[in-house]
């Protein structure tokens, strides 16, 4: 008899994983408490895979051999209680797929800097003409891909939520971009448990294998030799230069992996700007040199490069002001990055629900390059107190189209003004691409 896959949650990685278990032969069930989204009603559809909506039926669940929970369903859900409880073994997307490929993989994790990663590296690999998929938290779901595709390799973006269940995943080549605390709320408000699941991503590897980190974050060297890994470990540093792997010395990149002819390229020839994407750029440029890649094309796919959309993504120039939408920033650590990128006098537009932010850190920054500050959220009073004596002008709206008029307003040709919330969205806007676009849209209004 066929065994039986249930799969909580019917968005992307939901469909794919319920396309793949269905080719690989497994009883197949989807449940999700909330709304399935057209699109992959659809996938369901096609399939005949049989699923429900809005309810979870425990007598079509608590039966299962296994369950894929989708990286949005908490642990502390009930159903998730229970079927601990009965000893249901339940694994994530990328677990239940990485059992039906052979495909190398690329597995990139971190705080900030997963998808402007995992797109960049994914590129030089498609440029260098690898036949090579792009999967994870972007685009289509690695599931579906593994169902449908024949690629060689994957470049994977993965959460840490995708990482709290795995099993036998394994990289063969691991990313951990940086570790700054976010998500507490799903890790029992402990650091250590999000860093944990975080260095997931290495445990399995093996001496054959690579894991590349950043040697300048204090969070992931402090936790380093907590959790060993059998991978070669190689990192990558703007302050120091490193023996193996990747730094940065006179606004020059270099690469040496091996041993073997170390590649170099100026900072300035970087596609995307921000020492953040220098960080980037040294960590897809690592994987090219582990894979041998030419290094004249390497250096072509970095120029090439261009941001992605609302991150430091340059909107347009009016009257020589220059409007950059960085709405993807929603923590006071990217916030920094875009804060320190930007060489221009800032107007910043900043503000929305607070995580429980320590704005201290931005201090420095916003006293030597921000003119004038535009709070955009509800309550903005944290904002307030920690910015008003540092900045001449702040102040308060409560709309997309005011804020930028007023940004307009108060900015002089040579100005940025800059969207860079360092908050989640969902005080005014639906998420952060909605509060993007609106900036965007409010712009060219102007
Ligand atoms: P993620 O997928 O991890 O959220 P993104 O590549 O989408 O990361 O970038 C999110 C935000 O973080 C952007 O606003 C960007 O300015 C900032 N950022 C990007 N890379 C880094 C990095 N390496 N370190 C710190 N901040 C970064």
């Amino acid at each position: 008899m066929s065994k039986r896959l249930v799969i909580l949650g019917g968005g992307e990685s939901g469909a794919g994983t319920a396309v793949l278990g269905l080719k690989q032969g497994y009883d197949v069930f989807v449940s999700d408490k909330g709304k399935i989204a057209p699109k992959h009603k659809e996938i369901l559809a096609e399939y005949k895979v049989e699923y429900e909506e809005e309810q979870h039926t425990e007598d079509k669940i608590l039966n299962a051999d296994l369950v894929m929970k989708s990286p949005g369903i908490p642990e502390k859900a009930d159903l998730v209680k229970k079927l601990r409880a009965n000893n249901v073994k339940i694994v994530s997307e990328i677990e239940f797929a990485s059992w039906y490929t052979d495909a190398k993989i690329v597995g990139i994790t971190g705080a900030n800097g997963k998808t402007t990663t995992t797109a960049l590296t994914y590129q030089i690999m498609k440029d260098a003409g690898l036949n090579v998929g792009l999967g994870g938290n972007i685009g289509k779901s690695f599931a579906m891909q593994v169902a449908t595709e024949n690629y060689d390799h994957y470049v994977l973006e993965i959460s840490s939520f995708q990482l709290d269940d795995i099993e036998k995943f394994s990289p063969h080549i691991s990313i951990l971009t940086n570790i700054t605390p976010d998500h507490l709320d799903r890790y029992n408000y402990e650091l250590q448990n999000y860093v944990a699941s975080k260095y997931a991503i290495a445990t399995n590897q093996t001496a054959a294998d690579y894991f590349i980190y950043c040697q300048d974050d204090e969070i992931t060297m402090q936790n380093i030799d907590k959790y060993p890994t059998a991978a070669k470990k190689i990192p990558f540093s703007y302050e120091k230069e490193v023996a193996e792997g990747a730094y940065v010395k006179d606004e020059t990149i270099h690469i040496n992996i091996n041993n073997n002819n170390p590649f170099t390229m100026s900072i300035q020839e970087l596609g995307i700007r921000g020492r953040h994407n220098v960080y980037n750029s040294m960590a897809a440029g690592i994987v090219a040199n582990i894979y041998g890649l030419r290094k004249e094309q390497i250096r072509e796919s970095l120029a090439n490069f261009k941001s992605l959309e609302h991150r430091l993504e340059t909107v347009t120039k009016i009257r020589g002001i220059e409007f950059i939408n960085d709405s993807k920033a929603t923590n006071v650590n990217s916030t920094w990055y875009a804060l320190e990128s930007v060489s221009k006098p800032i107007i910043w537009i900043a503000g929305g629900v607070d995580k429980g932010n320590d704005y201290s850190v931005l201090e420095g920054l916003v006293k030597k390059k921000v003119r004038a500050m535009i709070c955009l959220g509800v309550d903005n009073t944290k904002l307030h107190s920690a910015f008003s004596k540092h900045v001449d002008i702040v102040v308060n709206c409560n709309n997309m189209r005011d804020a930028v008029r007023m940004a307009y307003q108060l900015s002089n040709p040579g100005d940025a003004v800059l969207l860079s919330p360092a908050c989640a969205s969902f005080d005014l806007f639906q998420n952060y691409e909605d509060r993007g676009k609106k900036f965007k849209d409010a712009v060219i209004q102007l």
